[in-house]
């Protein structure tokens, strides 16, 4: 008698036609395709039935213990730590006074923060995801520059929203994304009749579109719509929109606008107290229309706020104060071979004055040490010494043969 071909309970094809089988009770199977759909089905089905994070104001964070938690992973950046802080909580009262019947309606308060390349815009939104309640994603701008060519859609930004939020629609409506290098997306020059600038404006009307509250289709994988793709439909109404940029050269319209604003005596007294060395904390709206940010997209980031430049002594704080600086990451590399390692202090302010003759800023200072340690890294596991000191010759024995473009890459 022929022996009997395992079918699969639910296509009912066999093995030979399929991966493989899973096997359940009294002979039932499954195929490795019908799983996957099943799997599917369950997630579709389980996305509508939201498990919204229930936000309840005394387990909340406060604005000041928010800051703190910043502060032991971002070193200085104060007044941006604050905003921030003040964002969240904020946004988080906005989120819960959905059920209240007062006719008083929190609205949103998008933030923007400016701030050169290196001094810890990524790293503070990085920091402030971990401690938040709600879904948050980090996205590029610089992606969608070139949209409509090769660029990405700007509902894209929404994507990755989506896939931290697990794909549950109603908790990523509630979510805060962070737009990194929105200074990307800016008109080119200042006078938009003449310059025909393609990347710029249509991104902005776009970006202007989430901002503002809307619902929009977004790709579940992210990349370019196209036609046969299943779009999510996304309100955008309650999302927390933050967005950092290094708007390089922004100093000059600073700059100029201090200069035509202030005329006579009281002008002379305004601009001896101009810090020159830090001109973006006098920094104002208009200085964002004049780099080439549309006025509506100024108008829905109602909050602006600036990084200050990392100067010789927070550089060398960032070296060894926070909770995971590098200094405390080589030492525990190092311990996990048992080995103790140590840095003289005339090592780690000779990596600093590198990161500044290089004009590296904070990024420099892990592609400084790495090369110090490289060496040292390679051999060290193998030798059987259990403790090793970097001395000051040593580390500018290891920088003097390195080619210092090498460094730059970081
Ligand atoms: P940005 O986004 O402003 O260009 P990042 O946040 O990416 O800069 O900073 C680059 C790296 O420099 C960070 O990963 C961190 O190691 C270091 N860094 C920069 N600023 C700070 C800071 N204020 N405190 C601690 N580390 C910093």
């Amino acid at each position: 008698m022929a022996k009997s071909i395992k079918t699969c309970s639910f296509c009912g094809r066999p093995e030979s036609k399929v991966g493989f089988f899973i096997v359940g009770l009294d002979g039932a199977h499954i195929c490795n395709e019908c799983a996957i759909q099943a799997s599917e089905i369950v997630k579709e089905n389980t996305s509508s039935k939201s498990n919204l994070p229930n936000l309840k104001n005394e387990e909340l964070p406060k604005p000041i213990e928010i800051k703190e938690y910043l502060d032991e992973y971002v070193i200085g950046q104060d007044e941006a730590k604050r905003y921030l802080s003040v964002a969240v909580y904020n946004h988080y009262k906005r989120l819960m006074q959905e059920n209240s019947n007062d006719d008083v309606e929190i609205e949103k308060s998008n933030i923007i923060m400016v701030g050169s390349t290196g001094t810890g815009k990524t790293l503070l939104a990085r920091t402030i995801a971990r401690k938040l309640h709600v879904p948050f994603a980090i996205v590029d701008a610089t992606v969608l520059t070139e949209a409509g060519y090769v660029g990405e859609d700007i509902e894209s930004i929404l994507t990755r929203l989506l896939q931290v939020a697990d794909y549950d629609v109603k908790a990523a409506e509630r979510g805060i994304v962070f737009i990194d290098e929105i200074d990307k997306i800016a008109r080119k020059g200042d006078n938009p009749s003449i310059t025909r600038d393609v990347s710029g404006e249509g991104v902005q009307q776009g970006l202007l579109k989430l901002l503002e509250g809307a619902v929009v289709n977004v790709p579940p994988q992210g990349g370019r719509k196209h036609p046969d793709q299943k779009m999510i439909a996304v309100n955008t109404q309650n999302i927390l929109f933050v967005c950092g940029g290094a708007f390089d050269g922004i100093e000059k319209k600073i700059a100029s606008r201090l200069n035509t604003r202030v005329v006579g005596y009281t002008a002379a007294k305004e601009n001896e107290m101009v810090d020159k060395h830090n001109l973006l904390q006098y920094i104002a709206p208009q200085d964002l229309k004049s780099f080439g940010l549309i006025p509506e997209i100024i108008g829905r980031l109602p909050i602006l706020t600036y990084l200050e430049p990392l100067d010789r002594a927070a550089l060398r704080r960032i070296l060894t104060e926070p909770k995971n600086s590098i200094i405390k990451q080589y030492i525990k590399l190092f311990r996990m071979d048992d080995i103790e390692l140590q840095f003289d202090e005339d090592v780690l302010e000779y990596i600093v004055d590198k990161a500044i003759e290089f004009k590296l800023g904070a990024r420099g200072l892990r592609s400084i040490a790495e090369t110090i340690m490289m060496d040292e890294m390679f051999e060290m596991p193998s030798k059987k010494i259990k403790t090793l000191n970097i001395i000051l010759p040593y580390a500018e024995s290891k920088i003097e043969k390195t080619n210092i473009n090498r460094l730059k890459i970081a």
